[in-house]
């Protein structure tokens, strides 16, 4: 068996999104990721799935070059070639250090995000070569199937009028009635039964009404509103009061674990968070806080799937819930998603994801939630093929772009059904 890498092939395309609101804007009709395929010298090939958007395919590109000749199983490895190529890139481009809503953006984010699509496919390309599953190589699964919770969003029935978009047969919902009736869709048709708005969209009041009408509507279902960071202390404690018997946590509250710090101590009500804890450098003073009762791991920026299982093993010491943050995504992170989520023991909070939103993919297959479950793949590798075809139209799409859509721009998006918008400041209420 030769585990050489002989080939790394790169294919940013785009990828059909729908008008989902957020406090940032909106999301665009089409999102940038980036598919990132390894193959080795017996010409197995593995796939990984990241973000897009520009300035990860800088990154991407003088990564790939640096995996020729490596092997797939030295996944220790990645992380210094990134070292390698992030010293060249901040020479050319700098820091990044731009406020989003996965918390403060830094080059060493970029890096990991750009590292985990790399290490999924490697680890792809290892199972198949061997014949075993990647939560095999992760040391082995302790659950057949991940729990998934829908995941709401305030939305418009399509992307404003005289802008290229596919269509979808959510309908709108910018109203409690309109919440509801989409989790109504998302339960019949995928069977979650725990559900996450995301908040920060309409004033708390409005929001309150929404989970209180979804609190009815589904008496005895976990809850989570998420607001990315949008409201006051003050504001939150009111929320976490008003909402404080039908809430499985709040997401993200306030800004800034010292915010969160002082939310934590006036509530009862958990908090969770994918914006103060999005590095390991950052869990000493949000845990030595009690910041966050939940951390919501993303394996895309925490930088793999090892990572997100040490991750995992720091909050168990800790004491601190864990369960799984998302962006829009496609299948092959799913998969990864599901396959490393499977081997984390105490997962006690349903994961998020994209993925009903996502009505276009690269695989033959798309995945499956049943009971709002993935069942977990044993077949080698992520247990996923991709449709080659389907690879190139989505490239294409991104080929034909003239640039516009390129970088993910919730803020721009919106700016095209209200000229004037620009991102609120926090916090917005
Ligand atoms: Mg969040």
């Amino acid at each position: 068996m030769n585990l050489t890498i002989t080939d790394v092939r790169l294919t940013p395309i785009l990828v059909a999104d729908p008008p989902l609101l957020n406090t940032q804007g909106v999301h665009q009709p089409y999102t940038p990721r980036l598919i990132v395929e390894v193959e080795t010298a017996d010409a197995v090939v593995g796939f990984g799935e990241t973000y897009g958007d520009t300035k990860y395919l800088e990154l991407a590109r003088p990564f790939a070059e640096k995996l020729i000749g490596r092997q797939v199983s030295d996944l220790n490895g990645l992380f210094a070639v990134a070292d390698e190529v992030a010293v060249a890139e901040t020479r050319v481009s700098g820091q990044v250090d731009v406020g989003g809503l996965r918390g403060v953006q830094t080059a060493d984010k970029l890096r990991l995000s750009v590292v985990s699509g790399f290490e999924v496919a490697c680890l792809d390309a290892l199972g198949k070569a061997l014949g075993l599953p990647v939560h095999a190589l992760l040391g082995g699964k302790v659950r057949d199937a991940v729990e998934y919770s829908a995941y709401l969003f305030y939305k418009w029935a399509g992307h404003p009028a005289g802008v290229a978009a596919e269509k979808d047969d959510w309908g709108a919902a910018l109203d409690p009635a309109g919440v509801v009736a989409q989790a109504r869709l998302f339960k019949e048709r995928y069977g979650f039964t725990s559900f996450k708005l995301k908040g920060g969209v309409f004033p708390p009041d409005e929001e309150i009404a929404a989970v209180r009408a979804l609190a009815e509507a589904f008496p005895g279902h976990p809850l989570r509103l998420d607001p990315n960071g949008a409201w006051s202390v003050a504001t939150s404690l009111r929320v976490a009061e008003e909402l404080g018997d039908v809430l499985e946590y709040l997401e993200d509250p306030a800004l800034g674990t010292s915010a969160m710090a002082e939310v934590a101590a006036g509530t009862g009500v958990p908090l969770a968070t994918n914006m103060c804890v999005t590095t390991f450098a950052e869990i000493a003073e949000a845990f030595g806080k009690g910041a966050v009762q939940v951390v919501l791991s993303d394996h895309h920026y925490w930088g793999g799937l090892r990572n997100t299982q040490q991750l995992a093993a720091i909050c168990r010491t800790f004491g601190v819930g864990v369960s799984m943050h998302s962006n829009t995504h496609l299948g092959i992170s799913l998969a990864a998603m599901t396959q490393v989520a499977a081997t984390v023991p105490g997962l006690h909070h349903a994961c998020d994801s994209h993925y009903p939103w996502q009505s276009e993919d690269v695989l033959t297959e798309r995945l499956v939630f049943e009971g709002g479950k993935v069942a977990v793949s044993d077949a080698p590798g992520l247990g996923v093929e991709v449709d080659r075809e389907r690879l190139r139209a989505l490239h294409q799409r991104w080929a034909d772009d003239d640039g516009g859509l390129r970088e993910r721009d919730d803020a721009a998006a919106m700016r095209v059904a209200e000229p004037g918008w620009v991102t609120p400041g926090v916090p917005r209420w």
